[in-house]
Order: C-alpha cells, then sequence, then structure tokens
C-alpha cells in the first residue's frame, strides 16, 4: 500500500484547523499554513447558531466547544428602544475566538498535525492544496467590522442587536463574564466603538460601551467586506469565507465554515488515499458546496440591506407587529 499524499491547507481559522483535526483522525497527513498566530482576537460576533451534531461530530468539535455558552433569547432595538424580542429555535453556542481558534490549533497539534504559524502563503492552486484563508478582501466596500471585549455591561438578553444607520452590532456574553462587542458600520468616520455607535445613532449604547470596562487588547478592525454575489475563484478548493461571505447578522458564518470543512472531508480523504484524482476531488467539493449553501447566502445577500437601512427595516418591524413576521421560515432559509 503506497502512504496517504500529504493535504496542505492555506489559513488556520475554523475552515482549516477543522479540516485538519478531521484529517488527523483519520491518520492522514496535513500541514497548515497560517499567516497569523494563537492565540488571537478575531472580528467576529463569536455567536454560533444552528450548528448542527453530524457536523460537529464530523469534526470532532467537542472538545474545543467545551466552555461555550448556550445561548437562545435576542433582543432587538431599533435605534437604543427594544424594538421586539424573540427566541431562537434552536440554542446558540458563544465562545470567544481568542479562546475557540487556540484550542483547535492545540487539538490539531496534539493529534500530530504540522502546524505553521507566521507564514503567509502565495494561494497558487495545485493538488492537494486545500483554501481556507477567510474573505477575499474588496477593493471598494462601504462596509468595516470592529469587535473588542467588555466587563461590567449587562446585558437584557443572551444576544442583544442594536440596528443603526448603515450598521448593526451584537453584544453576546462570551468566557469568563466578558461581553464581546462587534458590529458592522459604514467605512466612513469614527474610529472607536462608541464613536462608531454614536454616528450611527446609537447614542445609549455608545454611552454604555464608554461605562464598560474595555479590553484595550482585544480591540479588533477589518474592512474590504464584501457581501455581494461571490466571484468565482480559480483555486480548485476554496472552503468557509473564501467560497463566500454570509453577512454576520445570520451569525452563521462560522458555521458555514465548518459544513464546509465537513462537505471537502470525505472527497479529500479519497484523494489522499490515492482513490480519486485531485481535479475529480475538487469538482465534487465544488458541486456538493453549491448545493448545500447556494440558497443560504443567497437569502443572506437579499435580507442583508433590508437590515441596514431605516426606511425598510420598519417593514420588518410592522409585520412583527402586526404577527405577520415569517421568523421560523426566515431563520430556516438562512441556516
Ligand atoms: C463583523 C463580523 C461579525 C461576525 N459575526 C459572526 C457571528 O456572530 N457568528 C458567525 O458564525 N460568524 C460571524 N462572522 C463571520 C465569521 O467570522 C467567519 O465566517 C468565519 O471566521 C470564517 O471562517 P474561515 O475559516 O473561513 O476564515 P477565518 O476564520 O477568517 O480564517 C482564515 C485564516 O486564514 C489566514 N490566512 C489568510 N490568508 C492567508 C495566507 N495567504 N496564508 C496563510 N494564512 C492565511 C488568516 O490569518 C486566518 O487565520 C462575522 C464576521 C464579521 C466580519
Amino acid at each position: 500500500m503506497k502512504p496517504p499524499r500529504p493535504v496542505e491547507i492555506i489559513g488556520g481559522g475554523l475552515a482549516g484547523l477543522s479540516l485538519g483535526i478531521a484529517l488527523r483522525h483519520r491518520g492522514l497527513p496535513v500541514t497548515i499554513r497560517e499567516a497569523g498566530h494563537y492565540p488571537r482576537h478575531r472580528v467576529c460576533g463569536e455567536f454560533i447558531t444552528a450548528l448542527d451534531k453530524d457536523t460537529q461530530q464530523a469534526l470532532h468539535l467537542a472538545g474545543p466547544l467545551r466552555g461555550a455558552r448556550a445561548a437562545r433569547g435576542v433582543v432587538w432595538y431599533e435605534p437604543d428602544r427594544p424594538s421586539f424580542r424573540l427566541q431562537l429555535p434552536e440554542p446558540a453556542l458563544c465562545l470567544s475566538r481568542y479562546r475557540l481558534d487556540a484550542a483547535l490549533a492545540s487539538e490539531f497539534t496534539g493529534l500530530g498535525g504540522e502546524l505553521v504559524t507566521g507564514d503567509r502563503t502565495d494561494a497558487t492552486p495545485r493538488a492537494g492544496r486545500v483554501l481556507t484563508c477567510g474573505r477575499r478582501p474588496a477593493t471598494s466596500s462601504p462596509w468595516m467590522g470592529l469587535k473588542q471585549h467588555f466587563r461590567g455591561l449587562p446585558l437584557a438578553d443572551d444576544l442583544e442587536l442594536h440596528l443603526g444607520r448603515n450598521a448593526y452590532v451584537g453584544l453576546t456574553m462570551v468566557e469568563n463574564d466578558t461581553v464581546n462587542v462587534c458590529g458592522l458600520f459604514s467605512r466612513q468616520g469614527g474610529r472607536t466603538l462608541p464613536e462608531k455607535c454614536r454616528q450611527a445613532g446609537l447614542i445609549d449604547l455608545a454611552g454604555r460601551l464608554e461605562e464598560a470596562e474595555a479590553d484595550e487588547d482585544s480591540f479588533c478592525a477589518v474592512a474590504g467586506l464584501d457581501y455581494g454575489a461571490p466571484r468565482r475563484r480559480r483555486d480548485p478548493v476554496p472552503l468557509g469565507d473564501a467560497a463566500g461571505l454570509i453577512p454576520p447578522f445570520t451569525g452563521h458564518g462560522m458555521t458555514v465554515a465548518w459544513q464546509s470543512a465537513a462537505v471537502a472531508l470525505p472527497h479529500i480523504d479519497l484523494w489522499s488515499r490515492g482513490a480519486a484524482a485531485w481535479e475529480a476531488a475538487a469538482s465534487r467539493i465544488e458541486y456538493d458546496l453549491r448545493r448545500r449553501f447556494r440558497w443560504r447566502l443567497w437569502a443572506g445577500r437579499v435580507i442583508h440591506p433590508w437590515i441596514l437601512r431605516p426606511a425598510r427595516r420598519r417593514w420588518f418591524r410592522l409585520l412583527h407587529q402586526s404577527g405577520l413576521l415569517p421568523f421560523q421560515p426566515l431563520y430556516r432559509l438562512l441556516h
């Protein structure tokens, strides 16, 4: 029997690390090349929705997710006034990326995987190379994401979602009584989270953040976010954000990253064992990803502008007030 072919994963975020862990559980040789280091803070709402049991089992996520808080209650503020409350159909999980990514990285190396950090690799396609290097920055996006951890910031429910002018901000409790505050804002003006909130008309929230204790080291920002239809890439196997961005209000990008890794897993396994050609594995993965995520990404892109623009958002509020908001079907469409 020939030894299995080595798999190379570019990008040690959620998709890359979890795929690496699952391949190592199957005894296959894997190297992950990651531009950054662990632990590190990431711009992320740290709110994981609709992560199914099959994906958790396929990727062996139980260990890395240990300690995640379950969350179900959501309160929407528009702007600064509670507009409506709802319960998620299934509990979400809340865990900081600082802890989660580091736990995944140590699980991977503990299983004998090779993790090369501080290595920004060029993403030239080649057999056995999987791209999990996150979103491709857009040159002309109006959006930027900011995130910071706070202490001493009581919440009205598991998730507070504040809708402002061209902005939304999520607040959720992660581990150690820490609240993660993460938002999507217009790129113009303001540098800190309170400044951005004020600019978006979220005056009370800005005041609450100024009174709380900010963890300065956790502040991070990201620009160039493109929520348009993904351009077709010539890379053979992009997974997670590298394959297409789902807007963050769904709280679903992390789950999509994991689910895409689970979709790719059996095909990469076959290639590594010499039972499939790389081109065949890559086109099966592309086909399966399209089938699984096409409608979710489309629905997220369509609803995204309705959440951001106050004039359109009014319709959501009116529908909810009249009991006609089809929340469950919308949730299912997006998840
Ligand atoms: C404002 C905002 C809020 C969000 N909130 C949520 C939320 O609440 N819930 C949710 O589920 N999702 C949320 N998301 C989305 C979520 O963060 C992403 O969907 C998820 O991180 C995607 O995982 P990934 O593995 O594809 O990419 P990432 O986690 O981004 O990992 C990519 C990795 O690749 C590395 N890399 C990049 N280029 C190279 C290279 N050339 N060589 C080597 N390494 C490279 C990067 O350093 C990074 O570690 C949010 C996103 C934003 C912007």
